[in-house]
C-alpha cells in the first residue's frame, strides 16, 4: 500500500505541478498582458514586415500549451503559421480562427507613444500600432485557447488557428493563396472566425459579409489645341463630365447613409483617388496648350447585395462611354458571388446555426452582440466566404473609438481580458457543437 502510495504520488505531483503553472500562466493578468506586448513590440509593419520574428514567437507560445504548429510558406519569406488542437471527432467539420500578423505602418512622430513600444498608460490603455488591428484577435485566440486546455475541456471538433501574413497588401501571399489550397481543404472548415471593427458602444460588431473593391481606372482622349481655343471633344472636358456623373452618383449613395436609410456597408461607395493629365514641362506643366489624354482612379466598394450588371451597364453606358471618346479598365474587381454563384455572405439567421451559437456564447459571459454588418472594406474573410464557407468578421472590443490604420492605436487592457472571456465562450460552444443534421454522414464513417 505505502509503495503503491509513494507510487501515485510520484506520478501525480509533476503533472498536478504543471496544471497548477498552465492555469496560472492562463488566468495571471499581468502575465497575459506581457504576451499581448510582447506580440505588440515585433515590428511587423509593411512593407518589410518581421514575419520571422513574429512566427518564431507564435509558435513559442503555441508550445507552451502543447498545440500542433506548421509552417507554410506560400511565397518565401511569407510564413503562415498553422496551428492545431485535435478534436475527439476530427471527422466533424472543423473551426479555423484567423488573424493577420502584418500591420499597416505608422508615422512614429505623430504617436503619443511609440507604435511598437506596447506602453501601457495610467488608465490600463496599451498603445501599438496592431493593437486593435488586429494582434488582440490573434492573442485573444490563443490565450482563450490556453485557458481551456488548463480547465481540462476537451474540444469535440478540432480547432485550428491561421495566422497569415499580408492582409495589409490583399493578402495573395496569405489568406487568398491558403483558401484555395490542398492544405485547407484537409481542414474541412466549417465556420472561420476573422476580424471585426471596434464599437464607441457597448455593443460588439459582428460582420457578416464585406464589400467587393472594384478598383476603376477611366481614360479619354481628345484632339489637343491651344490653351485659348474652345472646342467640343477634348479629353478634359470629356474626363470632367463622366466625374460630374460620378460625383452625382456618390452624392445620391450618401444621400441614403445621412438619411439613416442604409449603413455604410450597404451602399456602393465610389471615391476619386487619382488625376492624371497635363502636358509637363522642365519646371511645371504646359499652360497654353488642352491635353490629348487624361485618367482618373476610382475607389468603389459594392456591397454583395447590389447587382454587378447594372453597375457595369452604368461604368460603359455614363462613366466612361465610348461616344465621348473613353475607355475603361478595372485595376482590381472583385467578384460579388462564391464559387456556387450565391452571393459572399453568412447568414445571420437561424438557418445558420453558428451564428446562433455566437449569438448565446457572446451574451453568456455577459457580452452585447450589434446588429449584424457588411464590413465597409475588405478583410481576409473574402477568400473563405470565396469558398462557400461561413465567416464572420467579429473583434470583441467594445467602448473604444475605432483607431484603425490611425495614430495612437490603442486598447484597454480590461477590454482586452475581456474579449478572452468572450473567445473562450465562443470556442468552447463551436468546439462542442452536434449538428444533428448536418453532422450525420461525418459521424456514420466514423
Ligand atoms: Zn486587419
Amino acid at each position: 500500500m505505502k509503495f503503491g502510495i509513494r507510487n501515485t504520488l510520484h506520478l501525480c505531483l509533476p503533472s498536478l505541478l504543471i496544471l497548477i503553472v498552465l492555469s496560472t500562466e492562463a488566468s495571471d493578468p499581468s502575465s497575459i498582458i506581457a504576451r499581448f506586448q510582447q506580440y505588440l513590440q515585433i515590428n511587423t509593419a509593411q512593407p518589410n514586415p518581421e514575419y520571422k520574428q513574429a512566427a518564431e514567437f507564435i509558435i513559442s507560445q503555441a508550445k507552451s500549451f502543447s498545440l500542433e504548429s506548421h509552417t507554410i510558406e506560400f511565397v518565401n519569406g511569407k510564413p503562415l503559421i498553422l496551428l492545431k488542437w485535435l478534436g475527439t471527432n476530427p471527422a466533424l467539420p472543423s473551426i479555423l480562427l484567423n488573424s493577420h500578423t502584418d500591420v499597416v505602418p505608422a508615422e512614429h512622430q505623430k504617436w503619443t507613444h511609440h507604435p511598437f513600444g506596447a506602453h501601457m498608460d495610467d488608465n490600463g490603455n496599451i498603445y501599438a500600432r496592431g493593437s486593435q488591428d488586429m494582434k488582440c484577435v490573434g492573442m485573444q485566440y490563443l490565450e482563450a485557447i490556453r485557458r481551456l486546455k488548463a480547465s481540462g475541456f476537451q474540444p469535440l471538433r478540432s480547432i485550428h488557428l491561421s495566422f497569415v501574413p499580408d492582409e495589409e497588401i490583399g493578402g495573395n501571399a496569405g489568406a487568398g493563396t491558403f483558401s484555395q489550397s490542398e492544405v485547407f481543404n484537409i481542414l474541412n472548415v466549417g465556420i472561420v472566425l476573422d476580424e471585426g471593427l471596434p464599437s464607441p458602444s457597448e455593443n460588439y460588431r459582428p460582420f457578416y459579409a464585406e464589400r467587393s473593391p472594384w478598383w476603376l481606372v477611366i481614360r479619354t482622349t481628345g484632339a489637343p489645341g491651344h490653351g485659348a481655343k474652345l472646342y467640343d471633344n477634348t479629353a478634359m472636358e470629356n474626363l470632367l463630365k463622366s466625374i460630374e456623373t460620378i460625383r452625382r452618383f456618390r452624392a445620391s449613395q450618401f444621400d441614403l447613409v445621412k438619411a439613416g436609410l442604409r449603413a455604410d456597408g450597404e451602399v456602393v461607395s465610389v471615391n476619386m483617388v487619382f488625376l492624371k493629365a497635363g502636358t509637363p514641362s522642365p519646371t511645371d506643366f504646359v499652360m497654353n496648350l488642352q491635353p490629348s489624354e487624361a485618367e482618373a482612379g476610382f475607389d468603389i466598394r459594392v456591397p454583395p447585395n447590389a447587382d454587378p450588371g447594372s453597375l457595369e451597364r452604368r461604368i460603359a453606358e455614363e462613366w466612361a462611354p465610348t461616344s465621348r471618346n473613353m475607355t475603361f479598365s478595372f485595376k482590381q474587381k472583385e467578384p460579388l458571388h462564391d464559387k456556387f454563384g450565391k452571393p459572399f455572405l453568412t447568414a445571420t439567421d437561424r438557418s445558420n446555426p453558428w451564428w446562433t451559437l455566437l449569438e448565446d456564447a457572446v451574451r453568456k459571459p455577459g457580452g452585447k452582440l450589434g446588429k449584424p454588418e457588411i464590413f465597409p472594406a475588405s478583410t481576409d474573410a473574402c477568400y473563405f466566404r470565396e469558398q462557400g464557407i461561413a465567416a464572420i468578421g467579429f473583434s470583441p472590443i467594445a467602448n473604444t473609438p475605432n483607431l484603425l490604420h490611425d495614430h495612437n492605436e490603442f486598447l484597454n487592457q480590461d477590454e482586452y481580458l475581456k474579449g478572452i472571456e468572450i473567445y473562450e465562450s465562443i470556442i468552447k460552444a463551436f468546439a462542442s457543437f452536434v449538428d444533428p443534421e448536418r453532422d450525420r454522414s461525418s459521424t456514420d464513417e466514423l
